[in-house]
């Protein structure tokens, strides 16, 4: 057997100026990279360096000046499909991020497709931003909503009741390769094909996946796939959806303006292929740039290691804070992502976080967009830590030594 592919956090931390940072006077342990990542160095060079003697708007002008823009950009496109796997950088288009990549999805495909009656199915663990635009489009439509239940404490998805769900052939299934709650790593490519089996299209939420195990949608065989910048390493402002070309060649477009159009009279327009039909406006270019910059920096890094490294740290965690009195983790016993949900038994997780953080640790607490997932699990607000390729051993166990003093603290226990 082949050895895990390894990576030293120790020596990627020196390409992370924001882990400089302290907080109260302590060196901070940020370990809320389920809400976003920080920057290497090599993204931060980028950004300035393109705005700086690079810049200018992309597709419009004759000028040299907008011709390096648009190769700049057109680059960033090519880089996403390599690094995602897609065919041809045309099943690219630029969104504001996961989030736009979903409503543009509903209000296309969706739109067009879905009609009174239809089930689009979507699971029990979705992110708000994979949930509310579909109920959405679902009420327009009259069509119903059915979800794939989670099984206890939010160990895995159902895949019994995936199965019994998509036979009954759904419109479409949407769901999260990662859940950014559970940490529960889905087997999106043996759904992907039990999809297939039943003519169903897909729709992958790749936020939480990423940038942080490897991606192939061609492997995966998705229909769509949505993912955000500012979650791998890249900036704000920027996601990717890949969408298989016949499904965007017949999807209208949503927004409408400049860029988009072929011939424009005072009657109406046609409008380009895509990816062009899909980007409305000027899109994010610095950001564009930035990406690619993120992405060049993860692949040398390497996605197996990353993946193996924060999934490392994911378990670590896990068992050392199962092991505190009154602390319930959610999520699955074995494998997970490197991302730790946890409920104490009479204590707030804002308590939780507030304490941690007066101790330099950053972790999340809230309901993680996912109100109904945590009501289910009866967990209103809970705390979140979750990891990237630069945190260590060391840094968990600070943050779990926080939670130990602060359920102490708290409980007297
Ligand atoms: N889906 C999942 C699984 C997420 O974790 C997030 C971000 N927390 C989103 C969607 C939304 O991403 P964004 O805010 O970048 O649009």
């Amino acid at each position: 057997m082949s050895e895990a592919p390894s990576l030293d956090p120790a020596m990627l931390r020196a390409d992370f100026p924001f882990l400089e940072v302290e907080i109260g006077g302590k060196p901070v342990a940020y370990l809320d990279n389920g809400a976003s990542t920080q920057k290497p160095r090599a993204v931060i060079a980028r950004l300035s360096e393109f705005t700086a003697h690079e810049y200018a708007n992309v597709h419009r002008g004759i000028h040299e000046l907008s011709e390096r823009a648009t190769a700049a950009y057109e680059a960033a496109r090519r880089r996403a499909a390599e690094f995602l796997g897609a065919s041809q950088p045309e099943d690219i288009v630029f969104t504001r991020g996961t989030t736009e990549a979903i409503n543009l999805v509903v209000n296309t495909w969706g739109e067009t497709h879905v009609r009174p009656g239809d089930t689009i199915l979507l699971t029990e663990m979705e992110h708000h931003s994979n949930l509310v635009p579909w109920l959405e489009l679902a009420r327009r439509k009259g069509a119903q909503v059915a979800f794939v239940p989670v099984t206890e404490n939010g160990a895995a998805l159902d895949l019994d009741a995936a199965r019994r769900l998509l036979a009954a052939r759904p419109r479409l299934f949407a769901f999260a390769h990662v859940s950014n709650t559970l940490g529960v790593i889905s087997p999106v490519a043996e759904l992907c094909a039990l999809a297939r089996e039943f003519g169903v299209t897909t729709v992958i939420d790749g936020a939480q996946s990423a940038g942080h195990l490897p991606v192939n949608v061609s492997a995966l065989g998705c229909d769509f796939f949505v993912c955000s910048g500012h979650k791998m390493a890249g900036p704000t402002g920027i996601g990717l959806l890949f969408g298989r070309a016949e499904l965007l060649e017949a999807m209208p477009p949503w927004q409408f303006g400049g860029e988009m159009v072929a011939r424009v009279t005072y009657t109406g327009a046609t409008f380009r292929p895509p990816p062009a039909r899909f980007e409305a406006g000027t899109p994010a270019i610095i950001e564009a740039a930035g990406l690619h910059a993120a992405m060049d920096y993860l692949d040398a890094v390497g996605l197996p290691a990353i993946a193996a490294h924060c999934e490392h740290l994911g378990a670590q965690a896990a068992a050392a804070l199962r092991e505190i009195d009154g602390v319930r983790v959610f999520g699955p016993d074995g494998h997970r992502a490197g991302l730790v949900t946890f409920h104490v038994e009479d204590v707030h997780a804002h308590d939780l976080a507030f304490f941690a953080n007066e101790r330099g640790v950053a972790v999340r607490a809230g309901h993680h967009c996912a109100q109904p997932l945590m009501r289910k699990l009866g967990a209103p607000s809970s705390c979140r830590m979750s990891f990237y390729l630069y945190n260590t051993a060391d840094e968990v166990a600070r943050g779990v030594a926080a939670i130990r003093e602060a359920v102490k603290f708290f409980t007297g226990s």
